[in-house]
């Protein structure tokens, strides 16, 4: 790190979280913007914001016990880490995935509270969620997991406390059970406490759709500022699960074409551009794989070899979970004639890749802003909970497009207060970090 004085604050992070390393990763990449910024505002070192925002304000950590389906007890582990709240409540996802411990829903949480201040919501940053998998799990299990989680979560969490979402592993399914489990133990229809809600009982228009659709959004407006357009751009999205097939979605009615998606065995191809209903069917209603999607389209084929960063692209949207597109990976995108790289996922480009893609002049959107639109849209959730309305699709994306438009100039007018011109990362975490840390400044040492 150039900065002495953060190399220190890192050091003791490090030291305090042993055995982190995606929240020391998620760390550092902020640290390494904010020189410039302790400089130029002693009163952060004075007030030690940066050693507050490190240490989450509250950490929980619970068993979580459900029988299977053969009669078996399970144990679980059940996380929620309760990062920051100077700007509203707690707010961000469950992940429910057998790679889930404590330091990849810190890395997590942290991300959530740049990614929310720079929405320009009431909304602070927290995260949650659970080593268990649902994948290959009954409906029934699934329930009674989902109910034994909220069993001890719901004392936690509120509409003024903690508001928690989905992310990867927790969907429309899993939120239906959880907020009829804090329902039934609350004896109160609560609906602001949680997001993701189904369009009948309290959720939003677009809350689906949406991170994949702010994805594209913001892409839209980088290319803009390049004076380009979606127009005829081969675009490669990995991944395959909501945020993935949300953005593929909106690349399509952009005028791009989706060439390649990827999931956990292996990566799609179809030149003329990936089917949405049939992957729809197979992803969502089927919770199929891959090779579901390619025994129904005869023009699409399994990728041998490599990676989905090997398909050539003008853009490319990684949307499937950290660390998935590595530093030999990157050289591969750039010697393909690669120009965008917009993260849908959180922090899915290892810090490697994105120095391989900066020193190539490859625009680089990192996920705090490029995938705000998820938790901006629950944001919107919560307003129309507040005032007990429901907003029309087309007025809810409208206001997700202007809150992407906004990340987006943000980014690009803070990158260049600080000499850094079309260096979106820098300019999120710069944005992001300098609103929150004026708030928490605002409210004292606490
Ligand atoms: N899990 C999503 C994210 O990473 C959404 C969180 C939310 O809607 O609260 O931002």
């Amino acid at each position: 790190m150039a900065d002495s004085k953060l190399q220190v604050l890192f050091d003791q992070v490090v030291d305090r979280n042993p055995g982190e390393a995606e929240f020391h990763q998620a760390v550092r990449e902020v640290f390494d913007s904010l020189a410039p910024v302790v400089a130029k505002h002693p009163e952060y070192t004075d007030a030690a914001v940066l050693q507050r925002l490190c240490e989450p304000e509250r950490q929980i950590i619970f068993r979580v016990p459900w029988t299977d389906d053969r009669g078996d007890v399970r144990i679980n582990r059940g996380f929620r880490v309760e990062f920051n709240s100077a700007l509203g409540p707690y707010k961000g996802g469950l992940r429910f995935h057998p790679s889930v411990y404590l330091g990849i829903v810190k890395f997590l949480g942290f991300e959530q509270i740049f990614k929310n201040a720079l929405t320009g919501l009431p909304i602070g940053g927290g995260k949650g969620g659970s080593d268990f998998d649902p994948k290959g799990r009954s409906d029934a299990e699934v329930m009674r997991f989902c109910q034994s989680f909220m069993t001890e979560l719901y004392r936690h969490i509120g509409e003024y406390t903690d508001v928690p979402a989905g992310d990867i592993g927790v969907g429309g399914r899993e939120i239906g059970y959880l907020f009829g489990q804090y329902k039934r133990i609350t004896n109160r229809y609560e609906s602001g406490m949680l997001t993701g809600k189904g369009l009948t009982w309290g959720g939003s228009q677009v809350r689906r759709e949406a991170t994949g659709y702010g994805t594209v959004f913001f892409v839209e407006q980088m290319l803009s500022a390049a004076g380009d357009s979606f127009d005829g751009k081969r675009v490669v999205v990995s991944g395959s699960g909501n945020v993935a097939i949300y953005a593929m979605e909106k690349v399509a009615q952009l005028g791009g074409t989706v060439v390649a998606f990827s999931d956990s065995s292996g990566y799609v191809v179809e030149e003329a551009g990936i089917d949405l209903a049939t992957l729809k069917e197979v992803k969502e209603v089927q919770r199929g794989r891959a090779a579901d999607y390619v025994e129904r389209r005869p023009d699409a084929a399994m990728g041998s070899g490599g990676s989905i960063w090997d398909v050539p692209a003008d853009i490319a949207l990684p949307c499937a979970t950290q660390n998935e597109l590595d530093e030999a990976e990157a050289r591969v995108l750039v010697r393909n004639g690669c120009r965008i790289v917009a993260e849908g996922a959180n922090m899915p480009t290892t810090p490697a890749a994105v120095r391989v893609l900066a020193d190539a002049g490859v625009l680089f959107a990192p996920g705090k802003a490029a995938n705000a639109g998820g938790v901006a849209t629950s944001a919107l959730e919560m307003q129309q909970n507040a005032s007990r309305d429901s907003w029309t699709f087309e007025y809810t994306e409208e206001r997700l497009e202007e809150i992407m438009r906004g990340i987006h100039d943000r980014c690009l007018a803070t990158a260049d207060e600080y000499g850094l011109p079309g260096d979106y990362a820098a300019g999120a975490n710069i944005a992001g970090f300098t609103h929150v840390a004026d708030a928490m400044l605002a409210l004292g040492v606490i």
